[in-house]
């Protein structure tokens, strides 16, 4: 798990596990696997809750029963961020999301983020910060982590990143820069079985080592006289995250690091974002006739775009979901390339998002462009 820790570029011990001291915050990060990214955000959310409930409230919410004061602040937000949120009891209608995060020009959001996170601070909340790093329909990231980290430091709150595939960008200095600051948060959700091409059932969880023993232990230790894994100074996988049996997802993370390493992920997101680009560049400079690009630009792996609208452009939105719906649904019987459904702003769209190791424009992008105009001329 020390090799995800150095695929992301986060700190980490170099002396190991065995001699981390918990009474220093160091900033180093350990890593574990989970069932996926929304496993993730659970064990994220419920370590955020329980590490405020110790330093921002002086009670144990695992011991003692949660108070129901932690109000979940999140930006272009993963809808599995409300499923943590409704599965822990914090409850759907305590997350709130601040609009248009990455999309404002100068410091705009992190005055909204900082102007909210005061108000529920001055009702007596406590704050857990979860934020998107690569929204799921643009690859859209925030603008300023650093501020959004200093604002959490002074308001005394929980950060956690979910950057499932957006944690990627640190793979190559090209986009590294839009995921800086990760090395701030509390936590981190990543995913494995996306863009580390690993089978389903691989999510991956970053912590800062200090919240191991004191926070994630109590919060998730299950002690039996049967299971006794102790007797080493870490902590058991068991008593640090949901499930108490597990398989060994770490073996094909470890086989894939092995063979192709930091570089040969440099090289796999560098052509996935390529394709993107490719494909972005093409439906906005070429084909605006056939495919409308619904964003400024294409930071990361993902395009989203709408089939354009016919010259009197009065259709409503009914019709245009309709006829996108029917676009998509032949692109993807075509077997050439799958894509899927979104809204985006408010209007109907579709999302192309490209993740596959195998994927490179020499080889993939002419039959993509083939198919998207014969799709797109039809009717
Ligand atoms: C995919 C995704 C998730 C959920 O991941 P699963 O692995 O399907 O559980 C959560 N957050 C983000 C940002 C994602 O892209």
């Amino acid at each position: 798990m020390q090799m995800v820790v150095d695929l992301f570029s986060l700190p980490r011990d170099p002396a190991g596990r065995q001699s981390a001291s918990v009474e220093v915050d160091s900033g180093y990060f350990r890593a574990m696997t989970t069932t996926g990214s929304t496993a993730s955000n659970i064990v994220g959310m419920a370590v955020g809750r329980e590490w405020l409930g110790v330093h921002d409230r002086g009670v144990s919410y695992c011991q003692d029963g949660y108070d129901g004061q932690v109000v979940v602040v999140t930006n272009m937000a993963h809808a599995t961020v409300w499923k943590a949120a409704s599965i822990l009891g914090i409850g759907r209608k305590q997350v709130v999301e601040i609009p248009g995060m990455g999309l404002t020009d100068g410091d705009d959001e992190e005055r909204v983020l900082e102007e909210e996170v005061k108000k529920l601070k001055d009702a007596g909340k406590a704050i857990l910060v979860f934020l998107a790093f690569g929204e799921v329909n643009t690859g859209i990231f925030p603008r300023n982590t650093r501020r959004i980290a200093e604002i959490c430091k002074k308001y005394n709150a929980y950060f956690h990143i979910d950057g499932a595939f957006g944690i990627y960008a640190r793979c190559s200095p090209k986009y590294a820069h839009l995921a800086d600051g990760l090395e701030l948060a509390h936590s981190i959700t990543a995913c494995g079985h996306k863009w580390l091409n690993v089978p389903y059932d691989c999510g991956l969880f970053l912590y800062r080592q200090t919240l191991e023993k004191p926070i994630m232990e109590p919060l998730f230790s299950s002690t039996a006289a049967y299971l006794r894994p102790s007797g080493t100074p870490f902590s058991h996988p068991m008593n640090i995250s949901i499930e108490n049996s597990q398989r060994f997802r770490s073996l094909p993370v470890w086989a894939t690091l092995r063979a192709y390493g930091r570089e040969g992920y440099r090289k796999i997101v560098e052509e996935n974002c390529r394709f993107a680009k490719t494909l972005y560049d093409w439906m906005k400079l070429s084909r605006p006739d056939l495919y409308t690009v619904l964003t400024e630009d294409c930071p990361l792996n993902i395009v989203v775009f709408a089939k354009t609208q016919s010259d009197s452009g009065r259709e409503s939105y009914e019709e245009l979901d309709k006829k996108n719906a029917e676009l998509l649904a032949r692109i993807n019987q075509t077997g050439v390339a799958y894509f899927s459904p979104t809204v985006w702003k408010g209007k109907p769209a579709i999302r192309a998002a490209i993740s596959n190791w195998q994927t490179t424009v020499e080889l993939d992008w002419e039959p993509v462009r083939v198919m998207l105009e014969e799709q797109a001329s039809i009717a």
